[in-house]
């Protein structure tokens, strides 16, 4: 399993590489009236971290096994009702768009939301395929 650091150098490099190729095929727009031409590459530097990140959140978040419906009162286990979709803010500030599975405790006959429960969203999420910040495989959905 890679550490952190590792895989985060081995990102970095994969990343200069894909903006090398991508600028060596397309041409810098022009910069308005009064505008300087580092204001042009600001902008669309500030908008590349951001596409990568909603990308990184995009194919992540898609890969992360749902949370066990245990009832957060009584324990038991609850029934998938359906999915509603939510928005988080990462620390970056921007939105990301998370479907979160809400669940039924016919014991308790309270709607509850695993993923709140099991701090999913406030937790870090993990960039490393196949297991999370310390290295601990990612569970395999339940089906
Ligand atoms: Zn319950």
């Amino acid at each position: 399993m890679a550490n952190k650091t590792a895989f985060q150098a081995r990102f970095r490099e994969a990343m200069r590489e894909a903006v090398r190729k991508f600028l060596a095929e397309e041409e810098l727009p022009e910069p308005a009236a009064g505008e300087a031409l580092f204001t042009v590459i600001e902008d669309l530097a500030l908008d590349a971290g951001d596409a990568v990140s909603l990308e990184v959140f995009d194919q992540r978040l898609a890969q992360l096994p749902p949370e066990p419906a245990t009832c957060p009162h009584c324990g038991a286990d609850g029934q998938r009702v359906r999915q509603r979709d939510r928005t988080l803010t990462t620390r970056r500030g921007l939105d990301v768009p998370l479907a979160e599975q809400q669940c039924y405790c016919p014991g308790c006959r309270r709607a509850f939301f695993p993923s709140l429960q099991g701090t999913r969203a406030g937790r870090r999420l993990s960039l490393q395929p196949g297991g999370d910040e310390e290295g601990r495989p990612l569970r395999r959905p339940r089906e």
